[in-house]
């Protein structure tokens, strides 16, 4: 019996990204025109996951050593899109890492292992309630504040890489999920819901959906798996928060935003 598969176009590249987020678009962005480039991406909105979820800021004395030397190197990125968009994509905001008395240790600890952060200083419980006025006095024995970290105007870099990438000649598209991956010779063949790609180089820039991609592709897995974040946004009305620093627990059991999820703004864009 003959089955009828469902219309499918074909394209051929010579990258394929799989994952519209800001890692696969600015890999895209950078590669159009000397190549030939394609992105994929899972559902019909723009900055769907991480991308649109971020806290938005960009903290040199935040993360492990690595994650820390990766984002101060990062700078110049930014300042690179900044002066090719002529949009201002980072803002000044600080950061503000705060302990209770009981929390001595762990904001000693990161103290010690940001020791070589120049912008971080120590500040007491008045100090960081003057840059903070609802924190509660007897929540905080102790800070840390860089006032170097600053906001990400997130959807004004994803939007400037995507906008190169197309005007690269390369394409964004959505609502295109990869179903399985066959390697041809030197070539890879990937079908998506309307598609069937063959690319001779692929680019696995699914974030958290990474390993999927990886296993489809019939390569190890590293252990990679979505997790949920929880978030509570409400109005603080009485508050005049707009130059508050980004707060954030020397544990990391909660972190303060002033900043909407940002997605909101993004999901409902349709690019
Ligand atoms: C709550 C939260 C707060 C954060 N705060 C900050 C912050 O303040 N500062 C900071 O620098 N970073 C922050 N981050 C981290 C940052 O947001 C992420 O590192 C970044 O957005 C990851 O981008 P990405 O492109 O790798 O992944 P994502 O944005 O998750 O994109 C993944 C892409 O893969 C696609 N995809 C998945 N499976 C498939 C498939 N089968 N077929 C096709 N496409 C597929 C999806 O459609 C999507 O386009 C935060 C993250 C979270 C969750």
């Amino acid at each position: 019996m003959k089955i009828s598969l469902p219309n499918m176009d074909s394209l051929s590249v010579g990258l394929l990204v799989i994952g519209g987020g800001i890692a696969g678009t600015s890999i895209a962005a950078n590669l159009v025109p000397d190549l030939k480039v394609c992105v994929i991406k899972a559902e019909e909105y723009a900055g769907f996951h991480s991308t649109g979820r971020s806290v938005a800021v960009y903290a040199e004395a935040y993360g492990s050593q690595v994650i820390r030397k990766l984002t101060k190197k990062s700078a110049t990125l930014f300042l690179e899109a900044e002066a090719q968009s002529s949009c201002k994509i980072l803002r000044p905001r600080g950061f503000l890492f705060i302990a209770r008395e009981d929390q001595n240790e762990s904001i000693n600890d990161l103290a010690r292992e940001l020791s070589e952060e120049a912008s971080l200083v120590t500040l007491g419980t008045n100090e960081a309630l003057e840059l903070v006025p609802a924190l509660r006095k007897q929540y905080v024995s102790r800070a840390l504040y860089d006032s170097r970290a600053k906001d990400i105007d997130v959807a004004a870099l994803h939007n400037f890489y995507i906008r190169t990438l197309r005007r690269g000649g390369g394409q964004f598209l959505q609502s295109q999920s990869a179903k399985s991956i066959e390697k041809q010779n030197t070539k890879y063949r990937l079908s998506c819901n309307s598609f069937i790609i063959t690319c001779k180089t692929l680019v696995n820039a699914a974030g958290a959906w990474a390993d999927e991609i990886a296993q489809l592709a019939g390569c190890k897995k590293i252990g990679l798996r979505p997790l949920r974040r929880t978030a509570f946004a409400f109005d603080p009305k009485n508050w005049k928060y707009s130059d508050w620093p980004v707060v954030i627990d020397s544990e990391e059991i909660f972190t303060i935003s002033r900043r909407r999820t940002q997605s909101l703004g993004l999901q409902q864009m349709k690019l």
